[in-house]
């Protein structure tokens, strides 16, 4: 029977002090999995260290080890896609660098996979240890935000280590939009997942490449690309003030009708009412163009990433 080939897909961000503790961790899997053919393929995101040079390194003495080096830092999104895009396996798993998606689950997912028969495997934190409070309350109200305005359901605390079948993997690739999010499209293409939580584990090395701001976008971003909610809602506003409007009108002229005095007071209640009325047709137009510069940026069609160098440019051993 024809050995299968498992892809193992890592992102890496100037991860040059954690890649030689994964080397090791990975080592151990691949030996503890005699059954299978591994193939590691390391993306380095235009990283300013010297992620690249041990990559290609590695990449030089060991023939089971690719890379796909970056011009510049895309982001762990196209990491992502890059590795999946050049993955030859039956299986592709994607796991983080820094040994916060444990190697050592692999087996253990491969063979939940084989048993329940399905075609992806995902993590999932089963806390949230060692995070700030503050960001585990926006990742929380993030979650119960965009599984209230998307179609699409997100699990909690997801993680991207997720193995998944040559089938799902062509699924996911078939989906050609350019503002990806991940854990939505692994949700989009379907298919059956079984779930494995695990504790959470500080990086081991190095820091994390997110800051607060940089992950409120990227929640942002994910609300765009998954949900056209806030057009609805800045729709329904817009009738919502106009109600409010005409009721407001109607009872001028009723008053109007009825008594004699004068219209003069109320100058403070008029202002305040048109910069509230004003501030929400901004808002509004905001939300519309945040659609239209996802849109812009669609048509553009521009690549997702631009490669530099990969393990074909050098010679091995
Ligand atoms: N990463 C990447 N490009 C980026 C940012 C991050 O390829 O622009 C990689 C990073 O090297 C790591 C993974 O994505 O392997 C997760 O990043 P990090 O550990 O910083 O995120 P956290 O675990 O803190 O959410
Ligand atoms: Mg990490």
């Amino acid at each position: 029977m024809k050995r299968e080939l498992i892809s193992v897909i890592v992102p890496c961000y100037n991860e040059a002090e954690a890649l030689p503790y994964f080397f090791e961790e990975l080592d151990k899997v691949v030996a503890s999995m005699p059954d299978y053919d591994f193939e590691a393929i390391y993306v380095n995101d235009g990283s300013r260290d010297d992620t690249l040079s041990i990559a290609r390194e590695r990449a030089r003495i060991d023939s089971k080890t690719r890379y796909v080096s970056f011009s510049r830092n895309f982001g762990k999104e196209a990491a992502m896609l890059a590795g999946l895009r050049s993955a030859k396996g039956d299986y592709a798993v994607i796991m983080d660098a820094d040994l916060q998606d444990p190697p050592s689950l692999l087996p253990q997912m491969m063979s939940l996979l084989k048993e329940k028969g399905v075609d992806s495997v995902g993590t999932r934190r089963g806390n949230r240890k060692g995070e700030p409070p503050i960001r585990s309350f926006f990742a929380n109200c993030f979650y119960k935000i965009i599984n209230k305005i998307s179609k699409v359901k997100f699990v909690p605390a997801a993680r991207d280590y997720r193995l998944m079948s040559r089938r799902m993997l062509d699924a996911v690739l078939s989906m050609s939009e350019y503002n990806r999010f991940s854990k939505g499209i692994f949700e989009w293409v379907g298919f059956k997942t079984e779930w494995i939580s695990y504790s959470n584990i500080e990086r081991v090395a190095g820091t994390t490449k997110w800051s607060f701001w940089g992950l409120f976008r990227y929640s942002l971003d994910c609300i765009l690309a998954f949900s056209t909610a806030p057009l609805h809602i800045s729709s329904f506003v817009g009738v919502g003030m106009c109600g409010v409007s005409i009721i407001g009108a109607l009872a001028i002229l009723i008053r109007k009708l009825v008594s004699s005095a004068s219209a003069v007071s109320g100058w403070a209640s008029i202002t305040c009412m048109i910069l509230f009325v004003g501030g929400i047709q901004l808002f509004c137009i905001g939300v519309l163009g945040q659609y239209l510069a996802k849109t812009y940026l669609e048509t553009k069609n521009r690549p997702d990433y631009i490669v530099a160098e990969t393990e074909d440019d050098i010679t091995r051993e």
